[in-house]
């Protein structure tokens, strides 16, 4: 399953959370605050992975008291991603 994680860096207030419960995505820079391992470290920290571990990613998620972490699957991206056809907007993805 290929999912994205994106740490939106100005919102984090470095409570380490995240980092603790799942520390296969997350680690804490100098100043505790997230970034996404392998990720970017401005202001928004991303990064895509494509294993079975999105369930610690959502934990994670979950665990941010200020919600600034976003999970989002990306297997309907993948399954459209090689297709020409025009699709109805109803097909597009979005995050729920
Ligand atoms: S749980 Fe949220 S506020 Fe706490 S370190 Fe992680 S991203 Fe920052």
């Amino acid at each position: 399953m290929t999912y994205k994680i994106e740490v939106d860096r100005n919102g984090c207030i470095a409570c380490a959370n995240c980092y603790t419960v799942d520390p296969a995505h997350f680690e804490g820079d100098s100043e505790g605050k997230s970034r996404v391992i392998g990720g970017q470290s401005n202001g928004t920290s991303t990064g895509t992975f494509d294993d079975p571990k999105i369930a610690e990613a959502q934990a994670a998620e979950s665990s941010c008291p200020v919600n600034v972490i976003k999970v989002t699957e990306e297997k309907q991206l993948s399954r459209y991603k090689n297709c020409e056809h025009e699709h109805p907007a109803s097909l597009a993805f979005s995050p729920s």
